[in-house]
């Protein structure tokens, strides 16, 4: 998969898109990414690419011309999904990273200061999603939330697949959240893990794992469980 990021933070993002998950997508070559300078596509001498916005008001918005000459630089084949990071847009979830995973190229357009003049929604964005209903400065980390998101879904990627496939809102676990994990010691500060853990039986191991799941997302998310009741 091809993922291309257009900010004017390039450094900061190839740094984040070289680790972790992420950085091994691309070692494995199952992944490669292009970070694209959007000052790169300014039309004066400073590169600058925000501007004073019509009707006044506080802040500064991404001009509309370097973002699409940024976007149309990169040859993108008809369709291609241009995804512009924003709280307005669709919230970001596993079944979006599902479909986005499912692509053979990505485009991320991060936004900085008061946000990006409209146009860019209208003439090369497909895609307008949102990582959640809070406001950072910029466009970059909600990206390689996505970014990172998607490309765990990819074949080969993670060393552990089975582990993948049972994580919380997995395509086995839509509505329910993973169950609880222990590792070593066996007690530690009066707290023991518990006992059918210990006692190699895979199938009564298998069932407490199935009603961790349901008690943790009785007690933490029963919209999840509502959600699957509706949909079954
Ligand atoms: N004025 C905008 C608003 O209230 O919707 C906020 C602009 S924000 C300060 C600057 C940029 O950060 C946005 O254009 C977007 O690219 C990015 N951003 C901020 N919060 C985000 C979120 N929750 N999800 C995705 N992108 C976000």
């Amino acid at each position: 998969m091809n993922i291309n990021v257009i900010s004017i933070f390039p450094g900061a993002m190839e740094t984040i898109l070289s680790m972790g998950t992420m950085g091994i997508a691309a070692k494995k070559s199952l992944a490669g990414y292009r970070v694209v300078d959007l000052r790169d596509f300014a039309k004066d001498n400073y590169g600058s690419v925000d501007d004073v916005p019509y009707g006044g008001g506080g802040g500064m918005v991404m001009m509309v011309e370097p973002i699409c000459d940024a976007v149309r630089s990169l040859g993108l084949r008809e369709g291609s999904p241009v995804i512009l990071m924003s709280p307005a847009g669709r919230m970001f979830d596993q079944a979006l990273a599902h479909r986005f995973a499912a692509a053979d190229e990505l485009t991320f357009v991060c936004g900085r200061y008061k946000g990006v003049d409209e146009r860019v929604r209208e003439l090369v964005a497909t895609d307008e999603v949102s990582i959640g209903n809070f406001v950072l400065s910029g466009g970059e980390l909600a990206a390689a939330v996505c970014i990172e998101a998607v490309v765990r879904l990819l074949d080969n990627v993670l060393g552990n697949e089975e582990s993948r496939d049972t994580d919380s809102f997995s395509e086995r676990r839509k509505h329910i959240l993973d169950c609880a994990y222990y590792t070593r010691p066996v007690e530690f500060n009066g707290l023991r893990v518990p006992d059918v853990l210990l006692s190699g039986n895979h199938k009564e191991i298998q069932k407490w794992r199935e009603n961790s799941s349901l008690e943790r997302t009785r007690a933490r998310r029963p919209d999840l469980l509502a959600n699957g009741a509706r949909e079954s």
